[in-house]
C-alpha cells in the first residue's frame, strides 16, 4: 500500500523522515523528492530492495539505478579506483544535479548496476533527500519514480498518478514540486575525455569550466538518435512519453518557428485531427493571432526567456497533455543552450524522435 506523508521541502520534520527511513531499513520503498524530480529508492545494499524498484516500475532489468550519497565522504563506500578529476569535480558539484559514472565497488549489488562494473553517483541537493540518506544510514539507489516509461514525476500527484493502485509497500514523501524539473546531468568519467550521457540541470557551458576539458556529447544526449547501448544503458527504451502522439517544430529563426507551428496546426487540422499546442507564453501571444488557431486547447510550457520554467513544468505539461482527449500535441523547440539542451533531450524523446524541422519545409 502506498503511503503519503507532506513534508516540508526546506525543513523536515524528523519524525516523518525517521518513519520513511523506517521503510528503507526494512527493504522497502521510499519515493521522495530530490532537486530534479521525485526518486524511488530503497537501499542500495539490499540486492532484494532493489529488485523490488524494477518490478514496482516495470522497468527493464538492464537499466541501472543511480546510488544517493550524502556527500563526498560516502564516495568510497560504493565506487573505487576513484579518478583524481572525479573528485575535484564532485567537490565543487555536490551535492547537485550531477551524476558520475565510475568503477562500482564490490560492496554494490549486481542489481543496482544492472550487472555493469560501474555505479551511477550522486548527492542530491535537496534537504529532504539528504536527510533521509543521512537518517537510513546507507546509500540509497533510486531512478525517478514513474512508471517505466511515463514523464518523471516532478509533483508528488504524479507518484500517486502511478503508484495508488498498487499493491506495493512504499512511503511517498510529498514536498510539493521539485526544483529543477528535469533528471540529473549523467557524465561518464571513466572515459577520457568525459561523455556526456544525459543533458541536465548542470549544464554542458557548466560542465566545460568545471571539468576544464573536452567533454564528448554523443548524438543521443541531444535527444537525437538512439543511444549506444554499451554507454548509455537503458537510454534506447522509449522515455517521457505521454500516451498522446507528440511532435516537436523546431527552427533557430524565431519568425520561421512562428510560421512551421502555423503551417503544421494547419497541415493536421486539414486532416481532421484534434490538435493540442505545447508552447511557451512568447509563442501562444504570436499564434493566439490567427482565428484558425485560437480556439485550439493549449499548454503553456513557460517562458521562451527563461528556460527553467520550461523545465519546471516540462513533464506535468506532457501528462496534462493526456487529459486533454486530442489526437495529436504539436509542441513548440526551444534553443540548445543552457538546461534547454536537457529540455529538448526529454522533448525529442517524449515525441519518439517524430520532429519537423524548418529545413524539412524549404526543401518541399
Ligand atoms: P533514471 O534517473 O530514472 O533515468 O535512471 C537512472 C539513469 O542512470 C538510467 O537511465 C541509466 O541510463 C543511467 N545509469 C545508471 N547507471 C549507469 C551506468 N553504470 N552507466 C551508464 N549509465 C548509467
Ligand atoms: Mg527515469
Amino acid at each position: 500500500m502506498l503511503k503519503v506523508r507532506k513534508v516540508d521541502p526546506l525543513n523536515p520534520d524528523y519524525s516523518i523522515i525517521r518513519e520513511a527511513s523506517e521503510y528503507v531499513k526494512r527493504g522497502s520503498l521510499v519515493a521522495f523528492p530530490t532537486e530534479t524530480v521525485y526518486g524511488l529508492g530503497a537501499d542500495t545494499f539490499n540486492g532484494e530492495a532493489c529488485l523490488n524498484i524494477f518490478r514496482a516500475k516495470g522497468r527493464p532489468p538492464d537499466n541501472p539505478l543511480i546510488v544517493h550519497i550524502s556527500g563526498i565522504n560516502e564516495l568510497d563506500r560504493v565506487a573505487i579506483d576513484i579518478p583524481e578529476i572525479a573528485i575535484s569535480v564532485a567537490r565543487k558539484a555536490w551535492p547537485g544535479p550531477l551524476t558520475l559514472i565510475l568503477p562500482k565497488s564490490p560492496d554494490v549489488p549486481m542489481e543496482v548496476t544492472a550487472g555493469r562494473n560501474t555505479v551511477a553517483v550522486r548527492s542530491p541537493a535537496h534537504p529532504v533527500a539528504l536527510e533521509l540518506i543521512k537518517v537510513s544510514g546507507t546509500p540509497i539507489a533510486a531512478p525517478s519514480a514513474n512508471k517505466s516509461g511515463r514523464p518523471s514525476p516532478t509533483l508528488a500527484e504524479h507518484v500517486i498518478e502511478d503508484y495508488a493502485n498498487d499493491d506495493v509497500d512504499m512511503i511517498l514523501l510529498d514536498a510539493g514540486p521539485t526544483f529543477f524539473g528535469v533528471e540529473s546531468t549523467i557524465v561518464d568519467v571513466t572515459r577520457n575525455p568525459p561523455v556526456l550521457l544525459r543533458p541536465g540541470p548542470f549544464t554542458l557551458e557548466e560542465l566545460r569550466k568545471l571539468f576544464n576539458t573536452e567533454i564528448v556529447v554523443p548524438e543521443f544526449a541531444k535527444g537525437l538518435g538512439e543511444a549506444d547501448v554499451a554507454l548509455a544503458p537503458g537510454m534506447k527504451y522509449r522515455h517521457y512519453a505521454p500516451r498522446t502522439k507528440l511532435i516537436v517544430v523546431e527552427c533557430e529563426d524565431y519568425d520561421s518557428l512562428i510560421k512551421l507551428l502555423r503551417d503544421t496546426v494547419i497541415d493536421y487540422l486539414g486532416k481532421k485531427l484534434r490538435v493540442a499546442l505545447l508552447i511557451t507564453k512568447e509563442t501562444a501571444n504570436e499564434l493566439m493571432k490567427y482565428p484558425e488557431i485560437n480556439e485550439l486547447p493549449v499548454i503553456i510550457l513557460g517562458y521562451r526567456g527563461n528556460p527553467y520554467t520550461i523545465a519546471a513544468s516540462l513533464f506535468d505539461s506532457l501528462r496534462n497533455l493526456d487529459k486533454l482527449n486530442v489526437d495529436l500535441g504539436i509542441a513548440e523547440g526551444i534553443e540548445e543552450r543552457g538546461i534547454g539542451l536537457a529540455i529538448m533531450n526529454r522533448l525529442r524523446k517524449a515525441s519518439g524522435f517524430f520532429i519537423v524541422k524548418c529545413k524539412d519545409v524549404s526543401n518541399t
